[in-house]
């Protein structure tokens, strides 16, 4: 009986490090894989949204600001009036760009 307890048990242990080394193996090499596809993914998903983002920007800057605020003529950011650091051609400039 000794001896068929024993055979099963070796053969359970050299499969499991059979799929163990099998598992380390693939997640290994379907690691590297999956990086590169998601590389090449992100660098074609990041051209068509940035070409987008240049008319975001336009339209935002064409936005009316509040009366307490003011859209700096050089980040065309919003600022709140305080951060008024002088107008440029009739164009509000803020303090980050100013200074
Ligand atoms: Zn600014």
């Amino acid at each position: 009986m000794a001896t068929d307890y024993d055979a099963p048990r070796k053969q359970d242990e050299d499969l499991k490090q059979d799929s163990l080394d099998e598992l380390k193996a693939h997640t290994g090499a379907g690691r590297s894989d999956s990086v590169d596809v998601d590389e090449a993914e992100a660098a074609d998903g990041f051209e068509l949204p940035g070409a987008d983002l240049s008319d975001v920007e336009l339209s935002v800057a064409v936005i009316p600001a509040q009366d307490d605020e003011f859209t700096c003529g050089s980040c065309f950011l919003v600022h709140h009036r305080s951060q008024l650091a002088y107008e440029e051609d009739g164009m509000p400039i803020c303090t980050e760009c100013a200074s």
